[in-house]
């Protein structure tokens, strides 16, 4: 059975045939990594290092601020050269340490990178070990793992959801990584449902990727209460709300998280970063991205350690090409353009793209025509076009019912007049929770 949600979506062109067939590649070492603090949704990590520090990777050199914020570690071994502010793909300028490799990559007393022992009878350990590790959601919302695994003691929680639906266009590392470390995953997962202590799970996969979805199944044979669900290629199949509706049926209602629907979802990349958090005792100093678009030579699928500048991907992927016209960080649809900037690659990097003439053709916005294109794509069940008309006319009253929007940009891509709806969607948002603040 293939399964989907019911309300809106749209089926941009996918591309995802410039990765999907390329194995992961491991990205040399970095001579240097630039490591910002602020790294998850939550509060920076405070440095814990000074200029002239010699580190081993796997090192602590952040300290979390508050329960929802996260620790930062070294990802190479070296110098600790200056802890400064630099650019960064998730802020102009954040605090970061950068730090010089030694060449040596020796990694901290304890961290074993071959392990594959996961002991589940003591699962108490679990949750300690993918707080120290310093997991966020893999899939570029970097939501502190630790937070989202420690429900409020009122909600009860049933079902874990993996999601593996990569519904982006371009994006195919979690298809490879699925394909590549399925029983590494399939313990990540089952290291997930002991933390939540639930009996029930399911890996959504959509449609377009059965390869995965076979490999996924092989390495969970006989493990109770987890089905590997096939899900339809369908724009934001990936975007929480939809893949619970899609796999359990469930409704999240406005205002509220998949919590309260008894569901925690959490990406296939950050079931991986568990599995080694645990088996490993290794934190989450490397991640698995996508460099594509018809502006980079070479597309490929690299595994990269946090913190390495994006000229070193570019370098390694044969360069960009002389019509390099768009720089963005995530998908197509919910990513951020940049301008080209030497950033360093962080723990959200689901991949970077680099569009050419056309791909980044920029289009002129028309006024509306009330098509109500936007309101059929709409997977939230919102009116995008009027929400739209609101925030050009700084009335931000109605977007009371907007904060459910999940920034898909469905809408957008709809649009036959192209206006800028997610815009003007994240301003009245906004606008909206600043006024709120001021009563
Ligand atoms: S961006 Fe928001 S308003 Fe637009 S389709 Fe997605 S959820 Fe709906
Ligand atoms: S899709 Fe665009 S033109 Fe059509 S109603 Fe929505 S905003 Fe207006």
């Amino acid at each position: 059975m293939v399964r989907t949600f019911k309300r809106g979506g749209v089926h941009p062109p996918e591309h995802k045939q410039l990765t999907e067939r390329k194995p992961i590649e491991t990205l040399p070492l970095p001579k240097r990594v630039v490591i910002p603090m602020a790294q998850c949704l939550g509060a920076p990590a405070e440095p814990t290092v000074k200029p002239k520090d010699a580190v081993k990777a796997g090192q602590r050199i952040g300290e979390p601020k508050g329960f929802v914020s996260t620790p930062v570690h070294a990802s190479i071994s070296g110098t600790v050269k200056k802890v400064d502010l630099y650019p960064t793909a998730v802020g102009a300028r954040i605090l970061s340490v950068e730090i010089e490799s030694d060449g040596k990559d020796e990694w901290v007393e304890g961290i074993d990178l071959e392990s594959r022992e996961v002991d589940f009878t003591r699962p108490d350990d679990f949750l300690p070990a993918l707080t120290d590790a310093g997991l966020v959601g893999m899939g570029g919302a970097a939501f502190p793992t630790h937070v989202k695994l420690k429900p409020p003691k009122d909600v009860k929680v049933d079902t874990l959801i993996l999601n593996g639906a990569e519904c982006e266009p371009y994006l195919t590392a979690d298809h490879r990584l699925m394909l590549e470390r399925a029983p590494e995953i399939a313990l990540g997962l089952q290291i997930l449902m002991a933390v939540l202590k639930v009996d029930r799970a399911y890996v959504g996969i959509e449609d377009n990727k059965p390869d995965a979805a076979a490999t996924m199944r092989q390495a969970l044979a006989g493990t109770l209460g987890v089905e590997v669900a096939v899900c339809r290629t369908r724009y934001p199949q990936g975007a929480e709300k939809q893949l619970i509706k899609s796999l359990t049926g469930r409704e999240v209602p406005p205002g509220k998280l998949p919590m309260h629907v008894g569901c925690v979802v959490q990406n296939v990349g950050t079931a991986f970063a568990a599995f080694e958090a645990v088996a490993r005792h290794k934190p989450l100093v490397e991640r698995v991205l996508t460099v594509s678009g018809r502006a980079i030579r070479e597309p490929k699928n690299l595994r990269v350690r946090i913190g390495t500048p994006l000229s070193d991907l570019v370098a390694f992927c044969g360069g960009a090409a002389d019509d390099l016209r768009k720089l963005i960080f995530g998908g197509p649809m919910m990513g951020k353009a940049l301008r080209f900037e030497d950033v360093p690659i962080v723990k959200s990097t689901s991949g970077i793209l680099f569009f050419d003439r056309e791909e980044a053709a920029a289009v002129r916005e028309f006024p509306c025509i009330r098509c109500g294109r936007c309101v059929a794509a709409c997977p939230q069940g919102l009116v995008p076009c009027d929400l739209g008309d609101q925030a050009e006319h700084g009335q931000y009253a109605g977007f009371a019912d907007a904060l459910d929007c999940v920034e898909c940009g469905s809408c957008q891509f709809t649009c036959p007049a192209h206006r800028r709806l997610v815009h003007l969607l994240r301003l009245g948002k906004s606008e909206f929770r600043r006024l709120q603040k001021k009563g």
